[in-house]
């Protein structure tokens, strides 16, 4: 049976109530059995003393710890001593016979093992007084069934009711919730059980009336054994169920796991069929300016060209021009390939950007009126590398170039704000469609990537970009709208702070 031997929480426990309600049962249940055992002196014989003794062993064998349904072996003995005896002597047994030596070492208190051994010779009470107004122990079969059956539901009933009230008063809960949490998993299977140790109570009851106490023996020896068993069973069927969930569990972070994998290397697939587009494009990239430069030499060496300098010195210029693309091409690859191998050391400098904005501009040998330069004489000073910041601007300025190609003019502008200086590439050209913006800074990644574009380049300007202003504890914002043009706008710090490793970007129509 339940109740006994719980240990309470502390905290906001009612302790006079449950003192009360602990008191409400005990002492009327002492009177009765005080005033009544005595009356009924000539049932006192041996045998009740073998009964205490049956009940007080069942119930001190160890038994495997389960958390489930309590299936008591005491509770059908103890049935069957409602049976053969007056109540109050079956109570006086079910009393004495639940002692429970293992309260004294947990320093119970004495009302509450008083009331422990009360409940439990309460609800024998109860139940033999109903067996013995509807049968006797002698009864046959028919009559002693029905009567055993009822008066195992009320004994059973009685108990519940007990630890329930107590316990809700304690713990200032309903008498509701602790019953649903005491049964409510699984109410049926409490009763079928009850109804089946009833059954049991009778055997016990007719197998001592017919064979003596020997019997009892003989008959409680297997199951005592079986109720092991049957509990080992359950602790072993609940560890297995635990395991099984464990390794459910580990099935299914297997699975995510797998799916993390397939998308990795649908990763590396795409990854990798970029690459080999790659080489492809920056191959072709290559070849472009290569085969121009091979042929402009071949013009030159024509003997009808050896006396015109005009044409000697615009094909030179254009020869420059196309070793100048070709130079920014093969720096862009090295510097990508030294950022993948984080071999790109920073060389902190002073750096007036008024200075760099000329050099850079320069370097791209475009006609001046195709870039438009605002550019603030009184910019502060920034410290930073001189060499990594030029790529960046070369990059913008390049692509602002290449994809406006018979805008107006592209617009270079900067100011500057607190501790960092703004600067912004603005074109008018073909702009970028708002879906690809958070794209174009991908490597790899162009807006038109087909065999058939009218734009050359390789899909890595922006890319650096975006990585180069990492290492400069830069970030970067791209507003665009097709048609319309774009404008890359660039916030770097006037010191750059030692330990900066990424950027950030941020894009908007
Ligand atoms: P690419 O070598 O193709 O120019 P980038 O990494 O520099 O590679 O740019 C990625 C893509 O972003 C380009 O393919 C292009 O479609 C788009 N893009 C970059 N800058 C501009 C711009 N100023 N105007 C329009 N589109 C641009």
């Amino acid at each position: 049976m339940d109740g006994s031997g719980t240990t309470e929480p502390a905290g906001r426990d009612n302790w006079l109530g449950s003192a009360l309600v602990q008191l409400a049962v005990v002492v009327p249940l002492l009177a009765i059995l005080v005033s009544s055992i005595p009356r009924h002196r000539s049932e006192l014989t041996p045998s009740v003393a073998f009964f205490v003794a049956a009940v007080a062993v069942i119930d001190l064998i160890p038994v495997p710890g389960w958390g489930g349904l309590q299936l008591s072996l005491s509770f059908p003995v103890l049935l069957g001593v409602a049976i053969l005896y007056e109540p109050s002597i079956a109570a006086g047994i079910a009393f004495l016979g639940s002692f429970d030596p293992r309260e004294l070492r947990r320093g119970v208190s004495l009302l509450k093992a008083v009331w422990n051994r009360s409940q439990m010779a309460l609800s024998i009470l109860a139940g033999s007084a109903i067996y013995h107004r509807l049968a006797e122990p002698a009864s046959p079969w028919t009559r002693m069934l029905p009567a055993i059956l009822l008066a195992a539901v009320v004994a059973y009933g009685v108990n519940t009711l007990c630890v329930a009230v107590q316990t809700a008063v304690h713990r200032r809960l309903s008498v509701r919730s602790v019953l649903v949490k005491m049964h409510g998993r699984a109410p049926v299977e409490f009763l079928l059980s009850y109804l089946g140790l009833g059954m049991f109570g009778a055997v016990i009851a007719r197998f001592y009336r017919v064979e003596g106490i020997w019997s009892v023996v003989v008959l409680l020896g297997p199951l005592v054994f079986a109720r092991q068993m049957y509990f080992r069973s359950r602790a072993l069927a609940d560890r297995l169920a635990e395991q099984n969930e464990i390794l459910a569990e580990q099935a299914r972070k297997l699975e995510q796991l797998l799916e993390m994998e397939h998308h990795t290397i649908d990763e590396l697939r795409e990854l990798n069929r970029m690459k080999g587009e790659f080489v492809a494009v920056v191959s072709h990239e290559l070849r472009t300016p290569v085969t121009a430069l091979i042929g402009y030499a071949k013009t030159l060496q024509q003997p009808e060209f050896a006396n015109d300098a005009a044409m000697r010195k615009e094909f030179l210029e254009r020869m420059e021009r196309q070793g100048d693309r070709l130079v920014r091409m093969i720096e862009n690859l090295l510097t990508a390939s030294r950022i993948e191998s984080h071999q790109l050391p920073l060389s902190i400098g002073r750096v007036l950007f008024e200075d760099l904005v000329r050099e850079v501009i320069e370097s791209l040998a475009v006609p001046d009126a195709r870039i438009r330069v605002s550019v603030p004489t009184d910019l502060p000073v920034i410290h930073t590398d001189r060499q990594l910041l030029s790529r960046v601007l070369a990059n913008l300025l390049d692509n602002a170039l290449k994809y406006s190609p018979d805008g107006p003019p592209c617009e270079l502008g900067a100011r500057a704000a607190g501790d960092h200086i703004v600067f912004w590439v603005q074109d008018h050209g073909i702009g970028i469609p708002p879906e690809e913006l958070p794209r174009i800074f991908d490597r790899f990644y162009q807006v038109d990537s087909s065999s058939t574009r009218t734009f050359h380049g390789a899909g890595l300007g922006l890319s650096l970009v975006k990585d180069l202003l990492g290492h400069l504890g830069g970030s970067i914002d791209v507003e665009s709208a097709p048609g319309t043009g774009s404008r890359f706008t660039v916030t770097l710090p006037v010191r750059i702070v030692a330990d900066v490793s990424r950027t950030n970007v941020a894009s908007s129509t």
